[in-house]
């Protein structure tokens, strides 16, 4: 019965897009670029359980780095050391897509590895001016995976 599940999961991948599964912008937890490594941010930034962390500049759409919490092994809290330093340090890729990428697609380029997180995008050409590129969220391989095993993954 599960086996079966999970293999009509597999095959409505793609008749599903990153849309019908992403994190929304406004569910994530992110920094601003000008945030400060103290006790404070750090302790939230552990608080919050994530791995990977959006980085914003001025507004939370637009998302210019990502913060691995791993990457704050050898941060010393008293050194309050700008979280700009330690991005410009790592300089992790930041992969984007669209939000009509179907879900086939999207594990394929998981599967690839580099990142296993994407920033989802859209074309917004609603209103009066021109057409432009608006952030809706992220989406990791969890996600994914979660639309295959069709039902949630409860995290560590
Ligand atoms: P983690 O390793 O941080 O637990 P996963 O890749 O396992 O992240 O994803 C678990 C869920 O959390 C997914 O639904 C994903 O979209 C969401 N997620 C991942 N990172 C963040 C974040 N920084 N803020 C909000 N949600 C996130």
């Amino acid at each position: 019965k599960e086996e079966l599940n999970i293999i009509q999961g597999a095959l409505e991948l793609r008749n599903k897009t990153v849309e019908d599964v992403l994190t929304p912008l406004s569910d994530c937890y992110m920094l601003s670029s000008d945030a400060v490594l103290d006790f404070c941010t750090m302790s939230d930034v552990m608080q919050s359980g994530f791995t990977r962390i959006p980085v914003y500049e001025n507004e939370k759409s637009n998302i210019v780095d990502i913060l691995f919490v791993k990457d704050l092994a050898f941060v010393d809290p008293d050194d309050c050391t700008p979280l700009k330093t330690i991005t410009q340090f790592y300089k992790h890729p930041m992969h984007s897509v669209f939000n009509d990428t179907k879900l086939d697609v999207m594990l394929e380029e998981f599967k690839r590895g580099k990142s296993h997180l994407s920033v989802v995008q859209r074309v917004n050409s609603e209103g009066e001016g021109d057409p432009f590129y608006e952030v809706m969220g992220i989406v990791t391989l969890e996600d994914v995976i979660e639309e295959i095993i069709k039902s949630e993954i409860v995290d560590e």
